[in-house]
């Protein structure tokens, strides 16, 4: 909805309104706010609010620290689980420099220049996620846990599902802040749930995501659970993805769906997909930010390990739902949701334009479930790998200009830095399960 300043200060008087949070994601994917009180609404609203970027990991540099929050007014929505009583909105805002130009650090707005260019081509980009957690007890301390008294699976219901409660509540929260839920359900693992909501246009459902991170983990707390979207929190147990639903529309239509093509989907869609296929791996680091990311990746628990695409095989890296016409999308399987939403769309964006602009081939579709093919079979169907470790993810970064220009030079460079320390730390400790298998044996 097209809100203009004056609906936001009368909605904020009216609604009994007393802070707002500008809220902002710095390029790990972390959420950010200051909050503001009602009185100093018009200087928000002026994009006069000021952070010291310095403080923020991967921003500015100390010298050149001030910037500002321009609130993005279609993105005020006042926090349902907040006190009724002095209420708390948010504004969703974008990050500018003291010279009033966009900062180049800010991935909302990395997100927004790929959105320009393939508006430029003509297209409007859709994506829809399947954000998957786990809901955890915490202890006799309050201290969160990867434990669960949950028995359930997938889709199963309660009394066996006890984050069901939970989940309702979530529901109901984010349909009050304009959500439409879609579905949501048990998954696979103990403990673990999947929420759905309807797709959106990218930016939109970048901010979705976030807002829903927001709303699960702390919907989770107020009922006395620990929520994580941590990829793979037990070892053993199926990981939590998310999966993003993308489509290209053009002139109001679907520009993936082919009436006339024996699966439906048209010729533009088959370079999208080559175009993810060619860059998944370049882009992996993005999708995939965590070392703990990488345990999700391996075989067996409906996760992709390898670069192949099918119709309907779940084993497959990308996958083409069923519905056809103005629902035909594309699903790409591999992120998670520890990803910074808005840099993931933005490379998987740049991946599938790039597809369609150098006019990609696509290889032949996989059926068959790839988790089982042996070294051989791989190396005869030319079927490739995901990066295996965050440091071989890092590695393919630095290899594809075409992610490095859509996350910029800023970002490329912070990101890896970042990231890099990241797994330096996690190489030198010495795991349980090393000293398991080694202190006796050697
Ligand atoms: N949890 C699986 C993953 O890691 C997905 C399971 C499903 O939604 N079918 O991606
Ligand atoms: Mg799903
Ligand atoms: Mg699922
Ligand atoms: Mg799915």
């Amino acid at each position: 909805v097209a809100l203009t300043k004056e609906d936001i200060i009368r909605l904020v008087d009216e609604e009994g309104v007393q802070f707002i949070r500008m809220q902002f994601t710095d390029i790990f994917g972390q959420m950010k706010n200051v909050a503001i009180t009602a009185d100093q609404l018009g200087k928000a609203l002026r994009g006069e609010i000021m952070i010291d970027g310095s403080s923020i990991e991967g921003f500015v540099r100390i010298e050149e620290s001030d910037q500002y929050l321009h609130p993005d007014l279609s993105t005020f929505a006042i926090l349902p689980w907040r006190p009724q009583y002095g209420r708390v909105a948010r504004l969703i805002c974008d990050v500018y420099n003291p010279d009033g130009l966009p900062f180049v650090g800010d991935p909302r707005q990395v997100l927004k220049t790929q959105l320009k260019r393939a508006s430029d081509m003509g297209f409007t980009f859709y994506a829809g996620p399947e954000c998957e957690f786990f809901l955890f007890q915490t202890d006799d301390h309050g201290k969160p846990t990867n434990q669960t008294t949950d028995n359930a699976g997938y889709f199963d219901l309660g009394p066996l599902d006890q984050g069901e409660s939970t989940r309702r509540e979530i529901c109901l929260n984010l349909e009050e802040m304009g959500f439409e839920i879609e579905a949501s359900h048990h998954e696979v693992a103990k403990g673990q749930h999947e929420i759905d909501f309807k797709y959106a246009e990218a930016l939109t459902a970048a901010d979705n995501i976030m807002t829903f991170k927001l709303a699960v983990k702390t919907i989770a707390q107020m009922n006395g659970l620990h929520a994580t979207f941590m990829p793979k929190p037990v070892a053993g147990e199926a990981g939590s993805g998310m999966h993003v639903n993308m489509s290209l529309f053009h002139d109001g239509k679907n520009a993936f769906y082919d009436e006339s093509d024996p699966m439906g989907i048209s010729q533009l869609a088959r370079h999208f997909i080559a175009g993810l296929l060619a860059h998944v791996q370049g882009f992996t680091a993005i999708t995939n930010p965590l070392v703990n990311s990488y345990k999700r990746l391996v075989p067996g628990y409906e996760a992709p390990c390898y670069l192949a695409w099918s119709a309907g095989n779940r084993s497959a890296l990308v996958r083409i739902p069923t519905p056809r016409g103005n629902a035909t999308r594309v699903e790409l399987r591999s992120p998670d949701p520890a990803c910074n939403p808005y840099l993931t769309l933005a490379v998987c964006l740049a991946a599938g334009l790039d597809g369609i602009e150098q006019q990609l081939s696509l290889p032949e579709e996989i059926n068959e479930n790839v988790y089982s093919f042996t070294p051989q079979q791989l190396k005869d169907r030319h079927i490739d790998k995901l990066p295996a470790t965050l440091d071989g993810a890092l590695t393919a970064l630095t290899q594809d200009q075409v992610v490095q220009d859509a996350l910029g030079t800023h970002i490329t460079e912070q990101y890896i830095a970042g990231k890099r320390r990241e797994w330096e730390a996690y190489r030198s400790q010495v795991s349980q399960w090393e000293l398991d298998q080694y202190l006796v044996s050697f």
